[in-house]
């Protein structure tokens, strides 16, 4: 069961979240493991620490008397017992102490590397862990806080480390396996951090943003769980984002394959990664609400029922850069799209859409803005001959652009699909600048001005989701 940071706003939120792990520990036959992110708006809160810190404005002292704050308001309303309090309290003050050190280090040489800034990104989890821990400890069921870095190996990616799957597994059913199939009544409830992880060396890596989604399923997965529970703000999957379309409902059932499409397609309701280590163990997932246990939320698994609607949902990645390379002289000339992927490749790009004109007069790709410019500098070094013989025209690089998503299993052979989906948005006025449908018609993405990303999604959802079958 993960918790995220929406769940653990403040001690209300805690409580709630208390509660609903202790009706399900009270089951004689399970013992949920618990993943927690950092209480709501912490990490980002560190990571702006960081930024102030590196820049020599020391203004980030205030933010760590803010967390300060934050954290001992939560300890007093959530810890009744004084020696369970006392020790909680030196704890997180030993742990923020530990941050301003680093802060300060930051300061001085006014530098955070990657590796720095996944040390102190990952430190709100390392405080809510103890907190849910405690508080749990306080209504007399027994709970241990477990720092994941202990039991999470990654490689040294920072920002986005890859993990190390088999030396996981081996560490997480070490510390934690045994805890849980031999049950007693004294079994702690585990509390872990999500997040964080280490590399070999023992230095601190973190999975990328939204990433306690994935150490719950690698710890389900190690674990051989019977399910994985992502507990959050809103009832379940959503077929689009409800701040975008109000409208917007709960998908009740959704397979692995359109689930892990809307999450790379930015819906961020889960992890991309989070399903990868569930899929190979059939591991059902299930999206629930914390502020409303009762409702059924989502169920993602292997195959979901059918729907009788052409797409299932839509989402959307915003701020991406696109590279357009031109030239007629691209036609017919093999291993050009090598080279151009080459290239791309060895500046850590990651693409997230690609659209070739059959014609073969042009290459679109789509990425995120950070990495756009970077990648198209390296492209015109690396086809710097092209460009001066003129086999390729141009490469050029338009910011501002949102990648739209349309997934669905049932897209699969429903003509006329793509001409209902255009003509929705040709009504609205929104003009498309690449398009692009995987070779399994599990989706369509393309490409429109980041200023139609509302009205283009609004016009969809009107145009395939209007009907909510559960309404
Ligand atoms: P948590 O703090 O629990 O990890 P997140 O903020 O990371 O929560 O993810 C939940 C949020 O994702 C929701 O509040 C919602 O605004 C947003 N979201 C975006 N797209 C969707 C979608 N298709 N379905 C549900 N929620 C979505
Ligand atoms: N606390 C981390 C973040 O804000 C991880 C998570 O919430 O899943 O990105
Ligand atoms: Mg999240």
């Amino acid at each position: 069961m993960k918790f995220g940071g929406s769940s653990l706003a403040d001690a209300s939120r805690i409580k709630s979240v208390a509660d609903i792990v202790i009706s399900r520990t009270e089951n004689e036959e399970i013992s949920p493991v618990i993943v927690v992110s950092a209480m709501k708006g912490v990490t980002d809160i560190l990571i702006s620490a960081a930024t102030a810190a590196e820049s020599g404005d020391n203004s980030y002292k205030n933010l760590i008397l803010d967390l300060k704050h934050k954290h001992h308001q939560a300890v007093k309303a959530l810890v009744s017992d004084n020696s369970i309090g006392v020790t909680l309290l030196i704890d997180i003050d030993a742990i923020l102490d530990e941050l301003a050190e680093i802060l300060h280090g930051v300061e001085l040489v006014k530098e955070c590397s990657p590796r720095t800034g996944d040390l102190i990104s990952g430190f709100g989890e390392r405080m809510s862990s103890l907190l849910l821990a405690a508080h749990i400890s306080d209504r007399n069921i027994s709970s241990e806080a477990v720092d994941a870095r202990d039991i999470i190996r990654t490689d040294d990616a920072h920002g986005r480390a890859a993990v190390d799957f088999k030396i996981s597994g081996e560490l997480i059913r070490s510390r934690m396996a045994a805890g849980i199939s031999e049950k007693t009544d004294n079994s702690p409830v585990f509390i872990v951090t999500g997040f964080i992880a280490s590399t070999s060396q023992g230095v601190a890596t973190t999975l990328g943003r939204n990433g306690s989604d994935y150490t719950a399923s690698i710890l389900g997965a190690a674990l051989d769980a019977d399910s994985v529970e992502i507990w959050t703000d809103v009832d379940g999957i959503l077929t689009a984002d409800p701040r975008i379309v109000p409208e917007a409902w709960v998908i009740d059932e959704i397979s692995f394959q359109e689930a892990m499409e809307l999450s790379f397609f930015g819906a961020e309701v889960i992890h991309p990664f989070t399903l990868r280590p569930v899929i190979e163990k059939n591991l059902p997932v299930f999206i629930k609400n914390t502020m409303n246990p009762s409702a059924p939320g989502t169920k993602i698994a292997r195959t979901a029922a059918p729907k009788n609607r052409p797409i299932t949902g839509i989402a959307s990645v915003d701020d991406v850069s696109m590279i357009t390379i031109e030239g007629g002289g691209m036609v017919g000339m093999p291993g050009i799209a090598s080279r151009i992927f080459a290239s791309v490749a060895r500046t850590g790009t990651n693409i997230i859409m690609i659209t070739q004109a059959s014609s073969e007069h042009s290459i679109c790709l789509v990425c995120r803005r950070d990495e756009a410019l970077i990648a198209a500098q390296g492209l015109e070094k690396d086809l710097s001959d092209t460009l001066h013989s003129g086999i390729i025209r141009s490469i050029r690089l338009t910011d501002g652009l949102e990648i739209i998503a349309v997934i669905g299993e049932n897209m699969q052979g429903h003509p006329g699909l793509s001409g209902k989906l255009f003509s929705a948005l040709g009504d609205t006025g929104v003009n498309i600048l690449a398009i692009a449908q995987g070779s399994t018609e599990l989706n369509i993405s393309f490409v429109i001005k980041g200023d139609d990303k509302n009205t283009a999604i609004t016009a969809i959802h009107r145009a395939f989701l209007s009907q909510n079958p559960g309404a």
